[in-house]
């Protein structure tokens, strides 16, 4: 039996650096409650990701949940069912009613083209996704926000890092999400942030993360505890030093897997956006049955035959659990595109750390070259 490969492993710091961390926190004895790490870290990540204004949080579901009730949208909220479940359970936890718009066929990302005819007396906002770190169309995505007079909060949990003509793909739209989780290209354990684009805004996130409090004696508002604590402030702060290298690492990978898989019939991969600086964070390929000789789901677990667990992101669609099934956005023929892409594709594994040998086999697999 060959080892267990996964589609993610996390990326950490070398333990040995983290240490100076830990002993600093041991000697504050202060854990939570934007304590020195969470100062400082908030300030370094913003500046790494070239924003202004940032917030961070324990997770990154909690920083889509607040980000909602920080803008009060209500009512309907215009979202691609071809994404990881919490996007639309944000939408659910807010009493907000989610309309499925479907996605285009190149990047998976939400159409604009689509959107339009799905918005209603009752929209309020756009929550789309960068999915799989690819922008969204956000000059188009704005015009329409605009035009109809609609909040934009950008689900970026797949985007850290990423630029669009040498500019933070954040920085587009009222909000932004991103997540830290383990499984992402960069991780604080669980953490998340939001970005918004003023300060006033800012000081409204970091009341509602924390209660609503505004001093030790004035609750303004039913907030929630969303904050981050130190330990996680300060690896992440860490983990800011190695990102970059880790993105470069990840994007070695991407090239190699696009050598070996480039003559095999079926398999289609992406290619990267004209001026856009990507992070690499998922691989996914395409499956042509007819092309290729076999479906996806028979790829998926040829794979697992020799212990490689690639996945299937993003099947089933959102849209198809049960709580947003009987929903009429949710039909089959108002997404047919998602619909179709969720029975097609597949992530093959991709972390810094995986081996070219490992990459070589898998794509073998992949070629039934072996
Ligand atoms: C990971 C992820 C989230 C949730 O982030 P957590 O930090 O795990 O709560 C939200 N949306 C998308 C698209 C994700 O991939």
């Amino acid at each position: 039996m060959s080892k267990k490969i996964f589609v993610t492993q996390p990326a950490m710091p070398p333990l040995d650096e983290f240490m100076p961390y830990l002993e600093q926190i041991w000697d504050n004895k202060w854990l939570t409650n934007n304590g020195p790490f969470h100062q400082q870290y908030e300030e370094e990540l913003a500046q790494y990701l070239g924003v202004n204004h940032l917030s961070v949080f324990s997770n990154g579901t909690l920083a889509l949940i607040t980000a909602l009730q920080a803008l009060r949208i209500t009512g309907e909220v215009i979202t691609t069912p071809f994404s990881f479940v919490a996007t639309t359970h944000s939408l659910w936890w807010n009493n907000i009613k989610p309309v499925f718009v479907d996605i285009e066929d190149q990047y998976y990302n939400l159409d604009p083209q689509k959107i339009e005819a799905a918005i209603t007396p009752q929209t309020t906002a756009i929550m789309p996704v960068h999915v799989y770190g690819n922008p969204c169309n956000v000059e188009e995505i704005q015009r329409i926000a605009d035009t109809y007079g609609l909040r934009i909060i950008y689900d970026a949990a797949h985007a850290f890092g990423v630029k669009k003509d040498g500019q933070s793909i954040l920085n587009w739209g009222d909000l932004s999400i991103l997540s830290f989780h383990a499984t992402k290209t960069y991780n604080t354990i669980e953490g998340g942030a939001i970005i918004c684009q003023n300060e006033k805004t800012k000081q409204r996130i970091d009341l509602l993360k924390n209660f609503g409090f505004r001093d030790e004696v004035t609750v303004i508002e039913p907030g929630i505890n969303a904050k981050m604590n130190e330990l996680q402030a300060a690896y992440g702060s860490l983990q800011l030093k190695h990102v970059d290298k880790y993105i470069a690492k990840r994007k070695e990978i991407v090239e190699l897997y696009r050598k070996l898989l480039a003559s095999v019939q079926g398999i289609s991969m992406m290619t990267d956006m004209d001026n856009v600086e990507h992070n690499y964070s998922y691989f996914p390929v395409r499956v042509n049955t007819a092309e290729y000789g076999m479906t996806r789901d028979e790829l998926y677990l040829e794979l697992q035959k020799y212990d490689i667990f690639a996945r299937r992101y993003f099947y089933p669609l959102i849209s198809d659990f049960p709580t947003y099934k009987g929903l009429p956005s949710s039909k089959a023929d108002n997404i047919p595109v998602a619909t179709q892409v969720a029975k097609e594709i597949i992530c093959l594994p991709i972390y810094p750390d995986l081996a070219a040998d490992d990459i070589t086999r898998i794509c073998e697999i992949i070629s039934k070259k072996h």
